[in-house]
């Protein structure tokens, strides 16, 4: 066996326990024979495993799936997911993903975009899928920064912050992507983040039901390119579950929610 084909069998990596585990939850069926080359600690795996586990718990079938994306780290997913999958160009998994759901309806169409690639190459298809509503689901992969080119500014650094591309400090203050969202009509808004995959897995799997266009912005370390902004702890000690009683059918809280400072999770807004 070559050095290969040793890398792509999982049973290489997986203790016969955690494969049954797996295997409980029906997540295995999304298993390509690719293992992810994401950086080891990376969030991406958090996110990954929310959203196999809340396509099995949806009972969504491989051959009913596809996954889109542009480029980036995420970029890659459709490669270690089972189902089908493209990888588009850099900030065309929004149009891709409009053409797919035109011609099979029945498919379970996922977009997934990354800060700089949905936010910043492709950043001009968000305002319009979100007004055409189709009935995809859109996941930001928001790393705050370009990884797969190696530290660069992305539309996601916040101000001041040094990066490879700016040794001076990033001088323009970030997007707000979930205000963006839910200015040109997204009538599905959520935030979560890659360390806590039970709130993704919900918002993944209400994304999913919801019919028309949903738009889950989920903040994630890049662990190798950013060692001070979106840090595990750092994350973790910024987000916040929503306020008691909040009530994610009022778009008038969900845009206070959206344009305060505190970093709010869960369902921001859905209109039912
Ligand atoms: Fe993840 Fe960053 Fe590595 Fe990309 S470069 S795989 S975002 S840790
Ligand atoms: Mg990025």
């Amino acid at each position: 066996m070559n050095k290969t084909e040793q890398y792509i069998k999982p049973e290489v990596y997986y203790p016969d326990e955690d494969i049954e585990k797996v295997k409980e939850k029906g997540v295995l069926q999304y298993r390509s024979e690719r293992l992810p080359t994401w950086c080891p600690g990376c969030g991406y795996f958090g996110i990954e495993t929310a959203l196999t586990n809340g396509l099995g718990n949806l009972g969504i079938k491989p051959k009913d799936l596809i996954v889109i994306s542009g480029i980036g780290c995420v970029g890659r997913y459709p490669f270690f997911i089972r189902g089908y999958g493209m990888h588009t160009l850099h900030g065309r998994a929004l149009p891709v993903a409009s053409g797919a759901k035109l011609a099979r309806p029945e498919l379970t169409v996922l977009a997934l975009i990354g800060d700089g690639d949905g936010l910043g190459i492709g950043a001009g298809h968000l305002p319009h899928t979100i007004r055409r509503n189709p009935d995809i689901t859109c996941v930001l992969f928001d790393n705050a920064i370009y990884g797969l080119t190696k530290g660069q500014t992305s539309p996601m650094t916040p101000q001041h912050q040094v990066t490879r591309s700016h040794p001076m400090g990033n001088p323009d203050p970030k997007m707000n992507p979930v205000l963006l969202a839910l200015s040109y009509g997204a009538k599905y808004v959520a935030r979560g983040f890659a360390g806590m995959p039970d709130e993704m897995q919900r918002l993944f799997e209400e994304g999913i039901r919801h019919k028309g266009f949903s738009f889950i912005h989920i903040m994630s370390p890049c662990v190798t390119f950013d060692k001070v902004n979106y840090l595990y702890d750092n994350l973790r000690s910024w987000v916040r579950p929503l306020p008691q009683g909040y009530d994610n059918a009022n778009l008038d809280k969900a845009f206070d929610i959206a344009r305060g400072t505190e970093l709010y999770t869960g369902i921001l807004y859905e209109e039912k």
